[in-house]
């Protein structure tokens, strides 16, 4: 008697760091994609069709589908928020005024929040001696690490720093407009960040 069987063998076809959520942090996975396969006293002798690819946390085994590796990790998001930070507030000080204290303290604040310690004025004097449009690539990886709602937080507090040394400029006003483009934020988004921004500060 012969035993025959249907089984799926996978193989491993790419291996990186992904944030596992089951984890809740940076993890190693494996892209593994599978066949099936016939066996005949258990050895799989003939292949069938391939199955779909999958990632699997190396530490809890769990699976996931391939679109988990378009998140980013911990250690990504970690470097984006101040990165992207410093080019907002540095954007925000050029079309302003660099020189003005309660501006500056405002921005040195943000990024500081952001995580990037020790960031000073000396720090912030070398970002907004950068090259216009320098930034761009990091605020674009800020956007597209956040949810709309988290853009908006950004951009509202990129326009406070704007607002420091009193009511949003012409100038300011198009930065803000940019930089929210940048972000990824649509024009409508931009405008209602912008009046509630200005009518939180009004209330103050
Ligand atoms: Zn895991």
């Amino acid at each position: 008697m012969i035993i025959w069987g249907l089984r799926v063998i996978y193989h491993t076809v790419a291996q990186g760091t992904f944030f596992c959520r089951k984890c809740g942090g940076d993890r190693a996975y494996r892209r593994r994609a599978g066949r099936r396969f016939i066996t005949v006293f258990f050895i799989p002798l003939i292949p069938l069709s391939k199955t779909g690819e999958h990632v699997q946390c190396t530490t809890c085994k769990t699976r996931y589908v391939t679109e988990v590796l378009r998140l980013p990790t911990a250690a990504k998001m970690q470097a984006a928020l101040p990165a992207g930070m410093r080019a907002l507030v540095a954007a925000m000080l050029i079309a302003g005024d660099p020189a003005s204290q309660a501006a500056r303290r405002k921005a040195i604040e943000a990024v500081t929040g952001a995580g990037a310690q020790g960031y000073d004025d000396a720090a912030l004097d070398a970002d907004i001696a950068q090259p216009a449009g320098a930034g761009r690539k990091a605020i674009a990886a800020l956007g597209d690490q956040l949810q709309v709602p988290a853009r908006e937080w950004y951009l509202a507090e990129v326009i406070r720093i704007g607002m420091a040394d009193g009511p949003l400029t012409g100038a300011e006003r198009v930065a803000a407009e940019i930089l929210a483009a940048g972000l990824g934020l649509t024009q409508a988004q931009v405008i209602g960040v912008i009046t509630l921004t200005e009518q939180g500060a009004g209330q103050s």
